[in-house]
C-alpha cells in the first residue's frame, strides 16, 4: 500500500528528468511497460473485488433487486458483475438479461434433498451456464458444461437438452454417473444429450483431478481449431493456458477408441484440448 501511494505520487509530481525513478520509467522496453501496466490493472480489479466497499455495493444490488426489480435478483447481480468487469460484454448482457429464471431455484424444504454442498455446487453450475451466455460464447442448447458433484461419488451434474444457457437453473442440472446413468433427472422432463456427455465423461474417467470440463463451439475457438498450426503463442494470453493438447475430431462420439484417443491426447496434466474443425475444452 505505501509503495503505491509512493507511486501515485510520483505520478503527480512534475516531470523531473534527473528523478532516477524517471530515468527508469524513460529506459523501460514498451513491452515491460505494457507488462507493468496490466499488473496493476490486475492489481486494482484484486482490490475492488476483496474491498469491503465492493461487497457492500453487490449486497445492496441484490437487495434492491429483490425488493424491487423486474429481473431475478441473481441474474440481475450477475448482469451488473459482468458490466463492471467486462464492459465489452454489457450490450449483450442487458439484450440477454431480461429473460430466463432465477439461478437458484431451490426454495425451502425442496434444499433438503441434497447432499451437503449440492445445492451450492448447483447454482454455482447454473451460473457458469448463464456467464457463457452472457458472454456470447453459447450456442442454442448445445454444448455442455459438466462438474464432478463429489470425490466419493463419481457423480456428475450436466444441463438438460432442450434448455436454453439462459434458462438453466440449479434444480434443472441433471446428475448422471460416469456410464450415463441418471442418478437425479432434475425439475425438467428433458433427459440429457448422451452423445455429448461421452467426451465428458471420458475425461473424468481418466483425470480425477479435474472437477469440470466445458466444451463450446464459440466461433473464434472454432477458427483457431480450424487453423493447420492451432493456437500460436504469440501473446501473454495464450501463454498462460500452459501446454495445449489437440485431437483430430471424427464425428459425433460414438466410437470407443475415439475416447481413448481423446484421453491419450489430452494426456496426464494438460487443461486445454482443442478438437480440430470443431471446438474447444477447457477442464
Ligand atoms: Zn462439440
Amino acid at each position: 500500500m505505501a509503495t503505491q501511494t509512493v507511486n501515485n505520487n510520483h505520478h503527480n509530481d512534475e516531470f523531473d528528468p534527473d528523478d532516477p525513478e524517471t530515468q527508469r520509467e524513460m529506459m523501460r522496453p514498451p513491452d515491460i511497460e505494457q507488462d507493468m501496466k496490466e499488473m496493476d490493472r490486475r492489481r486494482r480489479v484484486d482490490v475492488i473485488l476483496n474491498s469491503q466497499v465492493f461487497r457492500e455495493e453487490l449486497e445492496r444490488i441484490i437487495e434492491s433487486q429483490l425488493n424491487d426489480g423486474y429481473l431475478p435478483a441473481s441474474l440481475s447481480a450477475l448482469q451488473q458483475v459482468t458490466e463492471l468487469l467486462m464492459p465489452g460484454a454489457s450490450s449483450r448482457a442487458s439484450r440477454l438479461g431480461h429473460s430466463g429464471p432465477p439461478i437458484n431455484d431451490i426454495r425451502g424444504v425442496d434444499g433438503l434433498k441434497y447432499a451437503k454442498g449440492e445445492k451450492l455446487l448447483r447454482c454455482k453450475l447454473a451460473s457458469v451456464y448463464r456467464l457463457v451466455d452472457l458472454y456470447g460464447w453459447s450456442m442454442s442448447i448445445y454444448n455442455h458444461i459438466t462438474v464432478r458433484v463429489s470425490r466419493e461419488q463419481e457423480h456428475f451434474l450436466l444441463n438438460p437438452f432442450g434448455l436454453q444457457y439462459d434458462e438453466v437453473t440449479a434444480s434443472s442440472l441433471i446428475k448422471v454417473d460416469l456410464q450415463g446413468n441418471v442418478v437425479d433427472p432434475g425439475s425438467t422432463n428433458f433427459t440429457f444429450n448422451k452423445a455429448g456427455y461421452v467426451l465428458h465423461s471420458a475425461i473424468h474417467a481418466a483425470r480425477p483431478d479435474i472437477n469440470a470440463v466445458i466444451h463450446l463451439h464459440y466461433g473464434p475457438c472454432v477458427a483457431v481449431s480450424a487453423m493447420k498450426h492451432g493456437l500460436m503463442l504469440c501473446c501473454q494470453e495464450s501463454c498462460v493456458l500452459g501446454h495445449i493438447s489437440y485431437h483430430d475430431y471424427r464425428g459425433l462420439l460414438v466410437n470407443p477408441e475415439e475416447r481413448a484417443d481423446i484421453v491419450r491426447n489430452l494426456g496426464p496434466s494438460n487443461k486445454v484440448l482443442i478438437l480440430r474443425n470443431h471446438g474447444v475444452v477447457t477442464c
